[in-house]
């Protein structure tokens, strides 16, 4: 069966001289490993279709045991990225984590949609790594249907002090009057919290329309990281590569 889509590559292992395994998130099928044949034998001619970062329309087949791309078209291309040491690193992680936390053979529209605004603003470069880095942590979460319990403190149902703290393994917000100090507790400052409570209540296209102190941005930074940790039950390999980014 033959399937039209619009996919990013978001891996590639190399075989042979002309032949690439590429891991795919696509709008119509979620998550596909894919067979990408060699450049001469491509449809469309251009195998940089199918290459890392690269955004194209797939034509797909599905083999015995895996998709087959027939047809490849690039739509975009975020592989400049590679230019910056530190937002190729974020991009390897933001591809990482849509391999562990997006599922297969499910429609993935709103996943791919949340990858491509990321790139493209880390592309772009007008929000910082770890800025694209923490609000892509958030959103997925989000997607994933894990929304953060962020309105009030657990304990005294106060909405706003100046230091409260996140319990990312509990998903439950606290304030530093109630806590006892027991649970894992990222601290958040009044600025952080409220953009923890803007990224994951925005509308899709103004998830990084806000501002915050550098502080607030490490903060909330841990806060994010932790909390998708704390769900996936373990880390992204290319994590280890984006952790400098909170020295600030
Ligand atoms: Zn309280």
């Amino acid at each position: 069966m033959k399937t039209n889509t619009e996919g990013l590559v978001l891996r590639e292992y190399i075989s042979g001289e002309n032949n690439r395994f590429v891991t795919v998130l696509t709008k119509e099928l979620g998550i596909v490993d894919c067979y990408a044949k060699g450049s001469k034998s491509l449809k469309g001619g251009k195998s940089s279709a199918t290459q890392l970062l690269s955004y194209s329309a797939l034509s797909l087949f599905h083999g015995r045991s895996n998709y087959i791309i027939d047809e490849a078209e690039s739509i975009a291309s975020f592989f400049n990225v590679a230019k910056d040491y530190d937002r190729y690193c974020v991009s390897q992680y933001l591809c990482e984590l849509a391999i562990q936390m997006v599922m297969e053979d499910t429609p993935a529209e709103k996943y791919l949609e949340l990858l491509l605004n990321c790139l493209h603003v880390l592309t772009n470069g007008t929000r910082s790594p770890l800025t694209v880095k923490l609000v892509y942590e958030i959103r997925m979460m989000v997607l994933s249907g894990v929304m953060p319990n962020i309105v009030y403190c657990s304990g005294c149902g106060c909405y706003e002090a100046d230091t409260m703290y996140f319990d990312y393994c509990d998903n439950k917000l606290i304030c530093s009057a109630c806590t006892d100090g027991s649970g894992k507790l990222a601290r958040l400052s009044r600025g952080a919290l409220f953009a923890l409570r803007y990224i994951s209540l925005s509308e899709p296209k103004k998830i990084f329309s806000f501002r915050v102190s550098e502080e607030s941005l490490v903060q909330l930074s841990y806060c994010a990281e932790s909390f998708v940790i704390a769900h996936n039950g373990r880390e992204c390999y290319s994590l280890k590569s984006c952790r400098h980014l909170r020295n600030i």
